[in-house]
């Protein structure tokens, strides 16, 4: 599932595309993924595309905003008007047919994903919720520790994965920091004293600019606008049978979710 890198290469691709065009028309295939509210209130230019946790939104010079989910599945391709490439049409949600004739398309096999139609008020609503962004300059050691200290008694794990605690981790990140922090999954918040916290925050942080830099991971599905993402080769535990340390790396279920750790590294 993508989690905050993948979705982040999926913005700035989008962004290099697709910002400051305008969107003439959307012809809506699958309406349980796009709402058809989407397809109103067109001709809009596209003014900005920006990513909060796993959410990407699409600002229009209409006032309103188009926000998008990927959850399991959902793609976006986009095609230049002379593209001999028919790989769009694949689980084929919807286009968006831009100025000048080309477009691009919203695809989703699985069908838990998708686009609607937002005003501002229901955007901030939306996002009412979410935790901080964990590469806002903002969100420092302190910014951080805070957050932790209100949460002595949960489990690290599950409350890395929490978006109303951090936003846009997922199962994959916060495993990986978590063993850059040398902590056990199963550890509660109380028990992790101040240098592992702090080893934790700066290696989210590493962690997640260098998932950026490698486009993301791709395990099953994701690929972004240009291809796959490249960071699986750089996981240490996730999926792994050993650790970069050649310690064999063990599996246990967490919330019904596989959780991957190395016994000797994470204490
Ligand atoms: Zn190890």
């Amino acid at each position: 599932m993508p989690e905050l890198p993948e979705v982040e290469t999926v913005v700035r691709q989008l962004r290099q595309a697709v910002c400051f065009r305008t969107i003439e028309a959307v012809t809506i295939k699958d309406p349980k993924v796009i709402s058809p509210a989407v397809a109103q209130g067109l001709p809009a230019r596209v003014i900005d595309i920006a990513r909060r946790g796993k959410s990407i939104i699409f600002t229009l010079d209409s006032n309103a905003y188009l926000l998008a989910h990927l959850r399991m599945t959902g793609h976006f391709h986009v095609v230049p008007s002379r593209s001999a490439s028919l790989e769009y049409q694949k689980y084929l949600s919807g286009i968006f047919h831009l100025d000048g004739g080309s477009f691009f398309t919203f695809n989703e096999i699985r069908r838990f994903g998708g686009i609607t139609k937002v005003s501002a008020k229901e955007l901030e609503k939306a996002f009412s919720r979410l935790g901080p962004e964990p590469l806002a300059d903002s969100f420092t050691f302190t910014a951080f520790d805070s957050l932790l200290h209100r949460f002595p008694s949960a489990v690290i794990k599950t409350k890395l994965m929490d978006q109303s605690f951090l936003a846009g981790l997922g199962n994959i990140y916060a495993q990986e920091a978590l063993y850059r922090a040398g902590i056990h999954p199963q550890t509660k918040i109380e028990e992790i004293g101040v240098s592992k916290r702090k080893r934790l925050y700066h290696g989210l942080r590493e962690i997640l600019r260098l998932a950026i830099k490698c486009n993301g991971t791709t395990i099953q599905n994701f690929s972004h606008l240009d291809g796959k993402g490249s960071f699986q080769d750089l996981l240490s535990v996730y999926q792994r049978e050993k650790c970069p340390r050649r310690h064999r790396v063990e599996r246990i279920n967490q919330g019904g979710r596989s959780t991957y750790y190395c016994p000797r590294c994470q204490k």
